[in-house]
């Protein structure tokens, strides 16, 4: 259903470099200790890391604690399909101990710019780690949104764990320590988000997503999904489409259609009007948002709660 365009990912990357040459005074890109209140403050020493979502920079801010500086290449609320590269992209790559990004296709432009860029430090492709027999792929390829299973996310820990302990060997037991914390929190989240689901009826656990961003989640939780509204973010379906999914809702009993809060809700409150099921509006998945949904444990509730109540 995603197909995504590695000749479009260069594109971006020239213009990016263009902009370069034109200003090297851009925005601000989001530092993770901005979004969450209870984030630790970098102490004195601290290294820089760079995240390419807000959901990544929210792990690695979680293990390092104080030790580390995290900074999204992708600000709150910013889509990282259609994500173009600033020239502040360029600056925090270049300055960074450790670059943390997802791989598997998510964010392809930013891992070729830090290619073109370098950076002081190694560059970790988290899904990329993950087993391939853990991957869920369509037409060959690998869907990116793996942290949306929380035990995936906890594999994105464990590596992260590793790779700060390879940039602060000195430090390695303070991240031992937080990393171990951080993922018993987790552990108990999976299992919260296991048991709140399996409270749904078998018969309404059908759904429609926006883009294709919850086959992992829709896997670990017991969910079916029949069908995305968009086939890649960025790209409005074709009418022939639009009508190929409103048969797919009525034939399969879909509930609900599941929009996501960086998106435009206009298309799914459409088709969900004209198929009469529930939309919910504002799910996060690519990006974290404002209180209580700006750290992955947060958005990973907030998602919960409302899937839950859209399908009861
Ligand atoms: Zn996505």
């Amino acid at each position: 259903m995603t197909a995504r365009s590695p000749r479009r990912a260069g594109v971006r990357l020239s213009a990016s470099l263009a902009a370069l040459s034109i200003a090297l005074a851009g925005c601000v890109a989001t530092e993770a200790s901005a979004l969450a209140p209870d984030l630790p403050s970098p102490e004195p020493g601290a290294i820089r890391v760079v995240a390419t979502t807000t959901v990544l920079a929210d792990l690695v801010a979680r293990v390092g604690g104080s030790l580390v500086r995290v900074t999204s290449l992708v600000p709150k609320g910013g889509e990282i399909h259609t994500f173009d590269p600033r020239p502040s992209t360029l600056i925090a790559i270049s300055e960074a101990s450790l670059i943390v990004a997802n791989g598997l296709g998510l964010d392809e432009p930013l891992t070729d710019l830090v290619a073109t860029v370098g950076s002081r430090g190694p560059v970790i492709q988290l899904g990329e780690g993950l087993a391939r027999t853990a991957l869920i792929a369509d037409e060959g390829q690998p869907n990116p949104h793996a942290w949306l299973n929380v035990a995936y996310a906890r594999l994105y820990v464990a590596a992260i764990a590793s790779a700060l302990k390879s940039a602060l060997p000195t430090r390695a037991a303070v991240i031992d320590a937080q990393a171990a914390a951080y993922d018993a929190r987790l552990a108990e989240l999976d299992a919260w988000t296991r048991a709140r689901l399996a409270a749904v009826p078998a018969a309404n656990r059908k759904v429609i997503v926006l883009h294709d961003a919850f086959p992992y989640f829709a896997n670990a939780y017991g969910l079916e999904v029949i069908g995305s509204v968009i086939s890649s973010p960025g790209q409005d379906p074709s009418a022939g489409e639009i009508t190929a999914l409103l048969a797919a809702i009525k034939a399969s009993g879909a509930r609900a259609i599941f929009s996501e809060a960086q998106f435009s809700d206009k298309l799914a409150g459409a088709i969900a009007a004209e198929a009469g099921v529930v939309v919910e509006s504002n799910l996060y998945d690519d990006t974290l948002g404002d209180a209580p949904a700006d750290s992955f444990e947060g958005l990973i509730r907030w998602d919960v709660d409302r899937i839950v109540a859209a399908l009861q």
